[in-house]
């Protein structure tokens, strides 16, 4: 029973400023290597020491955009932590299988968990395919040897199932930044009693949350209190 802690890796340079998020966005659309004049996925490298430091054990889903340096790989390994797809042209299998193939010969490491870029309403970047269509994913998540697919649902009293293809689906989420959830029904004191008597997942984008005191400090409050997985 315990909270499982997911990390979508959606921004190359952070959103600390206009600019920061301006070139995550040419860096995404147009998948341009890193920039030697900015900090390259720093707020993740923080977070992740972090982690380490604390014995928590994260999923962390990359785009092709935001693919780990070296340096963050050594403390992902480090950490024990989970390295997944954060599928983005979801148009077709073959789409799915190209993302796949060019995160795991980057990381040199096979990939067996991922989840979803956005949740069907609006299109983020050139690449990215918009739809959310889990029975789709999870049909081509099987044919390419993945066991777990993560989904976007807003309501985290959906249970986690075993497909039809043998593969663990989550269909839903706790998100931590308010505008996905129901915060009167489902705040952070019920996250924490949750996390004692089930298995759930608590969904951030860390460049959202080290820019907003109130989600730093929720999600703080959320690591030192709940049953989390650790290494
Ligand atoms: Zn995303």
């Amino acid at each position: 029973m315990s909270l499982i802690l997911r990390i979508d890796v959606d921004s190359p340079y952070g959103k600390e400023n206009v600019f920061n998020h301006i070139c995550s966005r040419i860096a995404s659309d147009y998948n341009i290597t890193p920039l030697l004049f900015l900090p390259y996925l720093k707020y993740l490298d923080d977070f992740i020491i972090y982690l380490n430091s604390k014995s928590i054990q994260g999923n962390f889903f990359f785009r092709k955009c935001t693919l780990p340096t070296n340096i963050i790989l050594d403390h992902l390994r480090q950490g024990n932590h989970i390295i997944g797809l954060h599928l983005e042209n979801s148009i077709s299998l073959d789409s799915f299988k190209e993302e796949l193939k060019f995160l795991e010969s980057n990381i040199n490491s096979k990939i067996e968990v991922f989840s979803k870029h956005g949740s069907g309403k609006f299109k983020y970047g050139l690449h990215h395919f918009p739809s959310y269509e889990p029975t789709k994913y999870l049909d081509w998540g099987s044919k390419l040897g993945m066991k777990i697919f993560f989904g976007n649902l807003e309501d985290p009293t959906i249970d986690f199932s075993i497909t039809n293809q043998r593969l663990m689906f989550y269909p839903a989420a706790f998100w931590l930044e308010h505008h996905w959830r129901d915060t009167k029904s489902f705040d952070i004191n019920w996250l924490i009693r949750e996390s004692k008597l089930r298995d759930l997942v608590l969904l951030i984008h860390v460049e959202n949350i080290i820019t907003n005191n109130l989600l730093y400090n929720e999600l703080k409050y959320i690591l030192e209190n709940a049953e989390l997985m650790r290494t």
